[in-house]
């Protein structure tokens, strides 16, 4: 098992809040663990789980150079003895950035492919030609999402507050983490803010979604992804910064900054009624912070 540390929820007292008459409280998953942080957790736990189960003895899994997934795969493979190996998109850079340089220092083996081979990351071809390189190998997909990610996902809305919140609200990329959320919690309409540009996450939620078990009332807000994946600008950046030393929480550029620079716009444009009370889930990815601030 990985370990795992339970984290704090703190209150957020900042005036444009208390004019709007809103509560907002942050869930410090980011906290969870040092290498594993935030949602990935979740999603790695039961994959890893039944990899070794499986009796494996190396999980493969995808991602580009700046991927949570790989590093957060890679420490966790590591930390349960497990061989891992990323494939990666694009060729290899040097010097590498922290994301891959942390991914090899512990130990994950980086497979660098063109971006068209990249493209067919879940053809089976694509996936035999890896088992004739690497052998067996546990399969996660790109991002971490899959049936076992979700049961993960589901069982850390059961680690939020037993007191109500209107709402949770959460950055999204593949849309596992706001799947399980929108099944496992008890209370409040889901809110995610979408980190990549364009309306398809509401689709791609629905397709991950158990339609015959209970869930919570959702949406997705794409208006927040200040021009694209992993895209910032100045308006964000001083954001980030600003909340960090009035809170004493950091927030990463690619998911939870816009997140809550979405919550406070909204809050400010009066879109929540007087005396909502907002749950903000911090999903970690801080340690991308370091290559965003190098670019
Ligand atoms: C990966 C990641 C997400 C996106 O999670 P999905 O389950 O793919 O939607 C959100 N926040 C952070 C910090 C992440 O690293």
């Amino acid at each position: 098992m990985l370990s795992y540390r339970a984290t704090p929820v703190i209150p957020i007292s900042d005036d444009p809040l208390s004019a709007a008459g809103i509560t907002l409280h942050v869930k410090r998953e980011d906290l969870n663990h040092p290498h594993v942080s935030g949602n990935k957790w979740w999603k790695l736990k039961y994959n890893l789980e039944a990899a070794k189960q499986q009796g494996h003895t190396t999980v493969l899994t995808f991602g580009g150079a700046y991927s949570n997934h790989l590093y957060a795969t890679a420490a966790a493979a590591h930390a349960l003895d497990l061989r891992s190996i990323g494939v990666v998109r694009g060729e290899r850079t040097a010097p590498l950035n922290t994301t891959l340089a942390f991914a090899q220092a512990a130990g994950m083996h980086l497979h660098y492919v063109s971006r068209e081979a990249y493209r067919q990351k879940t053809d089976e071809d694509f996936h035999k030609t890896l088992h004739g390189q690497f052998g067996d190998f546990y399969t996660i997909p790109e991002g971490g999402t899959n049936t076992l990610a979700l049961k993960g996902t589901r069982e850390f809305a059961t680690t939020f507050p037993t007191e109500p919140f209107d709402y949770i609200c959460l950055p999204v990329g593949t849309g596992g983490t706001m799947a399980g959320i929108i099944q496992g919690a008890v209370y409040g309409e889901v809110i995610g803010f979408s980190a990549l540009k364009g309306s398809f996450l509401t689709d791609e939620v629905k397709v991950l979604l158990d339609h015959d078990a209970p869930m919570r009332p959702w949406h997705i807000n794409d208006q927040y992804h200040m021009g694209g994946y992993a895209k910032t600008n100045d308006v964000l950046t001083t954001f980030i910064k600003n909340f960090q030393s009035k809170h004493n929480i950091p927030l990463d550029f690619v998911y939870t900054g816009k997140m809550m620079w979405g919550i406070y716009d909204l809050v400010q444009q009066g879109c929540f009624a007087r005396g909502s009370r907002i749950l903000a889930i911090h999903t970690g990815g801080l340690q991308g912070n370091g290559d965003m601030l190098a670019q």
